[in-house]
């Protein structure tokens, strides 16, 4: 380990403790509870870390946004997305420590959000304050801190179109990241997009006697075999029209980036206890550049114990479709509805719930390749370049309207346990991505 590393791991071991208070608001977005104090903690501890300008924005509505900005010594800007919201706690009596008392176990920090993502911004903080007290930023530095991405970020975008000026960058780091199920530090430059929707069909005014379902419609019936159709049963394949359309095949260099990401059948089989075979021989692929049409629940008639012998009157699905770059949210409603009205279903009520798009930075961009050559130094060869997340997030505002490169990138590992009980980082995987984020900074100053 170089003397360099050395310092700085020890340095963040020795400061995390500076940010505990973070972790101890409990900034439950769902709940509407501890916004005002989490966001006044983050304007006060930017002041104290010596940020030039600090600013809590309101004027777009929701939760407020913190803004900061700290000058550094190059023209090069780097710009922060974070939240400070967590999810609710619950099941309380999961939790081994208190959920709001951070907690040292062995290598765990142990606290609900310490990985989802307030960890994050407690390793970035204190990359600020090493620099304040070992020759200064390399960079300029700017965080954008949210709070309410675990209630859907209903007002990133409004908040980035309106402060597009302060927002200005050259780069953005998103929330968080960190290292796969086999331990392998990733360099992530992407989401896919989702559409989450409620179908709903209602065939009587009321619930009628079974002994009538020899001449009654049947909402429940009607309702499965509604989104049946919109599925072949023996390929798994999609069948409305269009559906595929938009997805651009990936590139020979990203597809053997995807060729090489992590992904161990047997574990995943084992972690879930799946009881079926996966549903495609191309997981990777899938997971990347692939979309999906899920069912999330089902409700109908009566669910209760016993016995009661009825034609439900109504019906109503829960489903969502995870979306490739390129594949636009609201075309896929369109598709989805326009499919059903033509397999004859046209009664079926469709309602939108959440709509977010897919972003992608390409591979070739320089401060990906900024990125993953600094984390193949800190994080060793074994390090992963993978195009986007299998997941979603506010990425595109970020990258469409200020036109930044977004990667993500941080200190969670597999069993971190996001939105989970007993959520946790390792220390070690706190005191190694402080070093990474030293190094890039300083690589990013270094290549201006
Ligand atoms: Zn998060």
């Amino acid at each position: 380990m170089t003397e360099e590393r050395q310092a700085v791991e020890q340095y963040a071991l020795e400061h995390w403790a500076d940010f505990k208070e973070y972790l101890e608001h409990p900034s439950i977005s769902a709940q509407n509870t501890g916004i005002q104090e989490t966001s006044d903690y983050l304007v006060r501890t930017f002041r104290e870390l010596g940020a030039k300008n600090v600013e809590k924005w309101d004027d777009q509505g929701g939760n407020p946004v913190v803004f900061a900005e700290f000058k550094g010594q190059s023209d090069r800007t780097v710009l922060f997305y974070n939240h400070y919201d967590v999810q609710p706690p619950e099941p309380l009596t999961e939790w081994q420590s208190d959920p709001f008392k951070p907690t040292v176990k062995g290598n765990h920090l142990v606290a609900r959000g310490v990985c989802d993502d307030k960890g994050e911004l407690m390793v970035r903080l204190g990359v600020v304050k090493f620099f304040n007290e070992h020759g200064g930023l390399p960079v300029n530095l700017k965080f954008f801190v949210e709070g309410e991405e675990e209630t859907g970020s209903q007002h990133v975008e409004k908040y980035v179109d309106a402060h597009q000026d302060q927002l200005k960058a050259d780069a953005c780091i998103w929330e968080g990241g960190g290292k796969n199920s086999a331990d392998h530090f990733e360099v992530v430059a992407g989401v896919r997009g989702i559409v989450s929707f409620d179908v709903h069909v209602k065939t009587a005014e009321a619930d009628v006697h079974s002994s009538l379902a020899s001449y009654v419609p049947n909402a429940a019936w009607r309702l499965v075999e509604g989104l049946a159709s919109l599925r072949n049963p023996k390929t798994g394949r999609i069948t409305v029209h269009g559906f595929y359309d938009d997805i651009t095949p990936l590139s020979s260099a990203k597809e053997e980036a995807v060729q090489k990401m992590d992904f161990a059948e047997a574990e995943v089989k084992k972690t879930y206890g799946l009881k079926q075979p996966l549903v495609t021989s191309h997981p990777r692929e899938e997971v990347v550049n692939g979309t999906t049409l899920t069912i999330n629940g089902l409700s109908a008639g009566y669910e209760g114990t016993g016995v009661k012998t009825i034609v439900p009157k109504e019906a109503t699905a829960k489903l969502d479709c995870r979306l490739a770059p390129n594949q636009d949210p609201e075309d896929i409603m369109t598709k989805l509805r326009r499919q059903l009205s033509e397999n004859g279903y046209d009664d079926f009520e469709v309602q939108l719930n959440v709509a977010e798009d897919a972003w992608r930075t390409p591979m070739d961009n320089e401060f990906v390749q900024t990125a993953l050559q600094t984390a193949r130094v800190v994080y060793g060869p074994t390090t992963k370049y993978v195009p986007n997340t299998a997941g979603g997030g506010p990425v595109r505002p970020f990258g469409e309207l200020l036109k930044l490169p977004v990667i993500m990138v941080g200190v969670h590992y597999a069993k971190s346990g996001p939105h989970a009980p007993n959520e946790h980082l390792r220390l070690s995987d706190y005191a190694e991505g402080s070093y990474f984020l030293v190094k890039l900074l300083t690589d990013l100053a270094v290549d201006d």
